[in-house]
């Protein structure tokens, strides 16, 4: 644990949002911190509602002089702000600890089907342009494709609720926009989610197991497959392409029962919890 690992030590980062250490997501972020602690690991945890975290994406997050004062454009300053080393004092600090860290896990409780708004802050300010993404580095090619990440979150509904034919619809395409849109789009290879279905319905008993279950997962978390999406080369990335898949992968597709993933189903049946778990199958 100690002496040994500390030439080569890994960095988790846990970006976590909840305002209660007495909370379910506090237990949880415990056990990660616990864990992989005991694998070796330095764990930094950024504890976003005490840390203040602004959620909001402001001309604040810009030192000097803005490029185009007429009309902000918080993309193209923030870019040209961080070229320049010239973004604000707590983004540099996160993109710090992201630049340090193999494996980030974001826990939090699902609010709205997404991500709280404070964290939604982070993703916001501390995944700059340039820094987190291009247009030539994102997906496959994308800047943290060496680095893990993950969803580890709490909700209120049940399980049953969050199927095909549950009252909130299926919770594969729920986790499309963070776990494509957010974590793929950066090139993380993205482990299957962590959900911890309502615990403030469940009996102690349960949510003592939910909590065995994280840590269990947790020992061997590092070694797992993550989750499968179309390889960006099977896509014509050019504008005249429309960077839609090319031709010929869509017709080596036509005979498939299913789409290749929950975004790009080609009007097919969904291939079986793609958000949710690793598929046995590569996608060629
Ligand atoms: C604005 C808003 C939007 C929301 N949107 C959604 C939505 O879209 N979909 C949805 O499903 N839900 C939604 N919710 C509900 C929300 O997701 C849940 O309230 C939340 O996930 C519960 O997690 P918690 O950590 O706050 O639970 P808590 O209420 O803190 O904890 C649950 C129980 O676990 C207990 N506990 C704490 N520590 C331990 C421990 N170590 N061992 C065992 N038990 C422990 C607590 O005492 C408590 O009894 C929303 C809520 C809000 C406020």
């Amino acid at each position: 644990m100690d002496g040994s690992s500390s030439m080569a030590q890994k960095t988790a980062l846990i970006v976590y949002a909840h305002q209660s250490s007495a909370s379910f997501n506090a237990a949880a972020r415990d056990a990660s911190v616990q864990e992989l602690k005991n694998q070796g690991f330095k764990v930094i945890v950024s504890d976003l509602y005490e840390m203040n975290f602004r959620a909001s994406a402001t001309q604040d997050d810009i030192i000097g002089d803005l490029k185009k004062p007429e009309h902000f454009q918080y993309g193209d300053e923030t870019m040209l702000a961080w070229k320049e080393g010239r973004l604000s004092e707590d983004i540099v600090a996160e993109q710090r600890k992201v630049e340090e860290a193999e494996l980030i896990i974001f826990q939090f409780p699902l609010w709205w089907f997404s991500v709280p708004g404070i964290m939604k802050g982070w993703i916001d300010r501390v995944l700059t342009q340039g820094f987190a993404f291009t247009l030539q580095k994102m997906y496959d090619n994308g800047g943290f494709k060496g680095k893990k990440a993950m969803l580890s979150f709490t909700t209120g509904a049940t399980q049953t609720m969050f199927q095909p034919d549950g009252l909130n619809g299926d919770v594969n395409v729920v986790l499309w926009p963070l776990q494509n849109g957010v974590l793929r789009f950066c090139g993380f290879q993205v482990l299957a989610p962590q959900i911890f279905w309502a615990p403030a319905h469940s009996p102690l008993e349960v949510r003592t197991a939910m909590l065995e279950g994280w840590r269990a997962r947790l020992k061997g978390l590092l070694a797992e497959e993550p989750l499968t999406f179309v390889p960006t080369q099977m896509f014509d990335l050019s504008f005249k392409g429309g960077f839609k898949l090319w031709p010929k992968v869509k017709e080596d597709q036509e005979s498939e029962p299913y789409g290749f993933t929950t975004g790009h189903h080609l009007g097919k049946r969904l291939p079986p919890d793609n958000q949710l778990k690793a598929q046995a199958t590569k996608q060629k």
